[in-house]
């Protein structure tokens, strides 16, 4: 047994976006299930999206049933519960760059001083610009937790590299392979994510960008929720820089199950359907929670799916064009569908990717969604929208070989669609993909083994962090 004395107290901080709350809120459970007190904090705006769709007020009751010590409190981010951040993103940025910091000072300063356990760490999402300046206001260590892959983290944290090398913010950037970045032999610059690709590099998001990335380099220390063996020589370029571990994939303890509601909208049922159709029949079609896609694109797929004759679940978020353009699929879409897809604004997608029925997922390639569907062996069609996304195909289409592209950075086109569709869920390539992520999977699932990579690094990372508190 650890020595409760040494137990770390950690406030800790997402990202209010779904994609990082989601492994945030395990890797709460995970640190307290191995002693440490945690004080989560969530935004009004994601507690109530949480609450409102899953009936929970408190989203850790139950897991403290289970003995863990974790706390809940949450922090305005500075706009009104009913302000439309999908709508509206750049302005729920600039509360995020400017607002958000003074909620937090004062929040983290109230449970500091109210909290009877001293509180040692601050665990705050890479993206925040604040972190080291509330950590060092309060004394406590400063773990940044980043939620993407290492590759992402290391391009960002070289931003001067590449813009020293005339990759980005010049203004005729280079188009040749990228081949000086540590721990990156080489990556092409249509690889990059879109951020670093834009024509207009002053945006709130850049702004935001260039302070987080000069921020983390206080970090004491870096979780990413990637594989070691998936990423060996960016993690340990990284490592040379700053204490990094790569504990991941982090999912909850039962995969399809987690004991905190974690869903900032309400989960309509795919299961019962799922049941009646053949196993691996069904294509998976999410684009994720934040990203928009045009009209025209959301079309073509509709006729891809149509034409392709195929099974699917398609989740189609009220906004995924615009929340003020909710009208988008062709007339007469869902009736010509029938009982061969079901079309849902949101999923237990969990759920849904490791039903046996489910044999393929077209994706935006979101981060989770591609450890997630990993973990099910479920192969991927990648059409990247934002962000992230665009180096992630790299990752999966050119690194592992366990996904397809949708339509090369071209318009996306019907035809394309049902062509994709068809090489991922039929035929020779299928298989091929298939015994390649069998492989991906395997590495993720002894990564989690006793005395797998992310287990150790997690172990590690908790010593370090003892280590640390007791020296300073
Ligand atoms: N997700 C879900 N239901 C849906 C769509 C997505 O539960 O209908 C979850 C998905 O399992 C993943 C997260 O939302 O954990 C999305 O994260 P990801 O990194 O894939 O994409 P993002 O939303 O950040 O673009």
């Amino acid at each position: 047994m650890a020595d409760t004395h040494q137990n770390p107290h950690a406030i800790m901080i997402p990202y209010p976006l779904q994609g990082h709350v989601i492994p945030s809120v395990h890797l709460a459970v995970k640190l307290a299930s191995n002693g440490f007190t945690i004080t989560f904090i969530n935004t009004q705006w994601i507690h109530h999206q949480i609450s409102k769709a899953s009936g929970a007020e408190d989203i850790f009751a139950e897991a403290r049933k289970s003995g863990h010590d974790i706390r809940y409190a949450t922090v305005s981010d500075g706009l009104p519960l009913g302000f439309d951040r999908s709508l509206n993103h750049d302005q729920y940025a600039e509360s995020l760059l400017h607002v958000f910091s003074a909620h937090v000072d004062e929040a983290v300063g109230e449970i500091v001083k109210a909290s009877a356990t001293p509180v040692t760490c601050l665990i705050a999402d890479t993206f925040y610009v604040w972190t080291s300046t509330i950590a060092k206001k309060y004394k406590l260590l400063n773990m940044s937790f980043w939620t993407e892959p290492a590759l992402v983290l290391t391009l960002y944290y070289h931003l001067d590299l590449l813009r020293k090398n005339g990759h980005f913010a010049s203004s005729d950037n280079r188009d040749d392979t990228i081949d000086y970045i540590p721990g990156v032999p080489a990556i092409e610059p249509t690889d990059l994510m879109s951020y670093l690709q834009a024509s207009n590099i002053t945006t709130v998001v850049h702004r935001i960008i260039y302070k987080v990335f000069a921020d983390v380099k206080k970090a004491d220390f870096i979780l990413c929720n990637t594989v070691q063996e998936l990423e060996p020589e960016t993690i340990s370029a990284l490592h040379q820089k700053q204490p990094t571990y790569a504990i991941g994939p982090i999912f909850p303890a039962n995969f399809t199950k987690s004991t905190v509601a974690t869903s900032m909208w309400s989960e309509l049922d795919c299961i019962r359907w799922l049941d009646t159709k053949p196993k691996g029949s069904v294509l998976y079609v999410s684009f994720g929670s934040y990203a928009h896609t045009n009209k025209h694109d959301i079309v073509e797929i509709a006729h891809g799916l149509l034409l392709s004759e195929m099974n699917f679940v398609w989740v189609l978020r009220p906004d995924i064009v615009s929340s003020v353009d909710t009208d988008f699929l062709p007339v007469g879409f869902e009736d010509q569908v029938k009982d061969r897809g079901l079309i849902v604004p949101w999923c237990h997608q969990i759920g849904v990717i490791s039903h046996p029925a489910t044999g393929g997922f077209l994706t935006h390639g979101g981060w989770n969604s591609i450890l997630e569907s990993v973990w099910c062996s479920v192969p991927l069609i990648c059409f990247p929208l934002l962000t992230d996304q665009f180096t992630n195909r790299k990752l999966v289409v050119d690194d592992w070989k366990i996904g397809i592209n949708l339509c090369d950075r071209r318009v996306v086109t019907r035809d394309k669609v049902v062509t994709k569709i068809k090489i991922l869920m039929v035929g020779k390539a299928s298989d091929e993909l298939r015994n390649e992520i069998k492989k991906v999977r395997k590495l993720l699932e002894n990564a989690l083994a006793r005395d797998g990579s992310s287990e150790k690094n997690f172990n590690q990372f908790i010593r370090d962090v003892k280590v640390k508190i007791q020296t300073r």
